[in-house]
């Protein structure tokens, strides 16, 4: 099967590195799907969904903002975080989300407006992704 080379970093760690068959990811214009021999292209991301196809597995991440580069069929994916479906903490997203919410609600004087709306982001697409994959049950086809 036609394959190209995926690298997931971020500034801590290599996520994952190796052959995919497809991913699609999060850009900030939209969902971007990337197959064999795609065109290069330099794109933003967005908090998200990022699913990648080997032969043997599909994978489902949760993203924060970052780039995506497709370079002579090599993808490099930059980004603040990426988790696992499996290891993503629900309760911890929304215990993010309520904090995010509750510092919003304050309109505090010293609200770090950015801050507050990003970390609202990236716990969102942390718990959409367990909602919409972690809790379908057997014999569900997946999207
Ligand atoms: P929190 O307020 O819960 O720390 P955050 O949005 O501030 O959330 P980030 O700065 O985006 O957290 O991420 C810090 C680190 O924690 C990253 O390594 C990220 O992968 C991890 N992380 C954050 N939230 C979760 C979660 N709900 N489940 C698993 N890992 C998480």
């Amino acid at each position: 099967m036609a394959s190209f080379n995926l690298e997931i970093i971020t500034a801590e760690q290599t996520i994952f590195s190796g052959q995919v068959s497809s991913l699609t990811a999060p850009a900030t214009d939209g969902e971007i799907g990337v197959l064999p021999r795609h065109a290069s292209i330099l794109t933003l991301l967005k908090p998200g969904e990022l699913k990648y196809s080997t032969p043997e597995t599909q994978q489902h991440l949760a993203v924060s903002g970052g780039f995506l580069e497709v370079n002579a069929d090599k993808v490099v994916i930059l980004v603040d975080s990426a988790e696992r479906l499996e290891d993503i903490d629900e309760d911890r997203a929304q215990l993010a989300i309520q904090r995010a919410k509750d510092r919003l609600s304050e309109k505090s004087t010293d609200l770090d407006l950015e801050r507050a709306l990003g970390s609202l982001r990236r716990a969102s697409a942390r718990l959409d992704l367990v909602r919409k994959r972690r809790h379908r049950g057997p014999g569900v086809p997946q999207a």
